[in-house]
This record gives C-alpha cells, sequence and structure tokens, in this order.
C-alpha cells in the first residue's frame, strides 16, 4: 500500500500528535454516495474546521491518501482527536451495501499500518462507537470483515512483498490453511514452488473436497 500526499489548504496549522498517547482508530464514512477528498476539505473548512477532518482517506478505488496525517484531527469531539485516529471513506455506508473490493482492501492495510506504527492502539472501532448520537459510518459498512482482515495481514510477515493483484488470494488460501507460509511467518509470494511443495497444496483441496 502507498499513501498518497496532496496539498491542502489548512485554516490554521495543524498539531503534531503524541503517538505514545494514541489508543485507537476511528473508522468514518461521508454519508454522502460521489463526495470526494477536495469537498470534504471545503465542507469542513465551511464549518469553521481547519480542514478535512480526516488523518488519513481512503477512496472508492483503494487510493489512501494522508490528510492531516499524523497531526491532530477532527473526526472526533476533542480532546478525543488527540488519542484516536481517524480514517474517512469515500461512501455512504447506510445507502450503498456493498462497499468496493479495492476500498475495502485498502482500508485494511491501512489499519494494518497504523497499527504498526503505533502499538498503542488498542481499538478500532466505528465513529458511533465513540459518539453514540451518529450512525457513522453506516450500517452496511463492513467494520468487522476489515478488522479481521487486517489482522489476518499482520499474520503474514512479508504481506507488503504481494502484489496488489494476488493480495485478495493470498489471504484466501492463508485463512484456508491451503498455502500457509514457511516457519518464521513469511509467504515467500515470489519464490518458486516444488513439486512436493504443490503435493501438499492439492493434498490439502483434495481433503477439504472428501471432507
Ligand atoms: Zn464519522
Amino acid at each position: 500500500m502507498k499513501i498518497l500526499k496532496k496539498e491542502f489548504q489548512w485554516a490554521s496549522p495543524l498539531i503534531p500528535l503524541d503517538l505514545t498517547k494514541i489508543t485507537g482508530i476511528a473508522i468514518h464514512h461521508m454519508a454522502h454516495q460521489t463526495a470526494g477528498m477536495d469537498e470534504i476539505h471545503q465542507w469542513h473548512l465551511a464549518r469553521g474546521w481547519k480542514g478535512i477532518a480526516y488523518n488519513y482517506w481512503v477512496d472508492y478505488d483503494g487510493n489512501v491518501y494522508e490528510c492531516r496525517g499524523l497531526n491532530a484531527g477532527g473526526g472526533l469531539f476533542d480532546p478525543l482527536n488527540d488519542v484516536v485516529i481517524s480514517i474517512g471513506f469515500q461512501g455512504d455506508y447506510d445507502k450503498t451495501q456493498t462497499m468496493p473490493k479495492k476500498q475495502f482492501y485498502a482500508g485494511c492495510e491501512i489499519i494494518r499500518y497504523l497499527r504498526g506504527i503505533i502499538p498503542t492502539i488498542t481499538t478500532v472501532a466505528s465513529h458511533k462507537h465513540w459518539q453514540t448520537s451518529t450512525s457513522c459510518p453506516g450500517k452496511y459498512f463492513p467494520l468487522e470483515e476489515m478488522i479481521q482482515m487486517s489482522e489476518l495481514m499482520t499474520k503474514i510477515k512479508d504481506f507488503d512483498d504481494v502484489s496488489d493483484w494476488a493480495k485478495e488470494a493470498v489471504l484466501n488460501v492463508y485463512e484456508a490453511g491451503i498455502m500457509i507460509g514457511d516457519d518464521e511467518g513469511r509467504f515467500n509470494p515470489k519464490a518458486p514452488i516444488t513439486r512436493q511443495e504443490v503435493a501438499v497444496i492439492v493434498d490439502r483441496l483434495l481433503k477439504r473436497i472428501n471432507s
């Protein structure tokens, strides 16, 4: 996953987070089916905020952008913004029932990435977990699946070496126990495969078919 950068014009300077105090990640949707990052930035400026409230943004195509990055966000009520990182997802998941796969996997990866660089994070939850007055990120947002998948990605130590086109397949065969990687927890995604390894894989498949 590559985190893309964009120059935003902030209404006032951003304040760096103290990463040792971060304990959570809040997941948001836009409650709007088409609005992009720039529109959201303008809307949040119009509310008198510094600009787009989220630390990171994930669009329908699976692009991940740094917005406020590791500076204090505005996605929740203060002082929660000092201890929780907000990720905004394009879309309205009170209306749209299925998230595009690219957006889903990018969401899993940014969660995994943030948990990797900020080990004090203990809670990944919906915006409404912290503020019950909202339905954000929407009743159809696949949050449990996203958290589970990001944890599965964490188990594969060299997951970053897997090509984008193969990520879903690698996760599926790993979860199903068909291909489980080596003793050090590496999948070795680009290593050649031997005939005996293929035999083990086919044997596992046959046992599943016959059970
Ligand atoms: Zn929200």
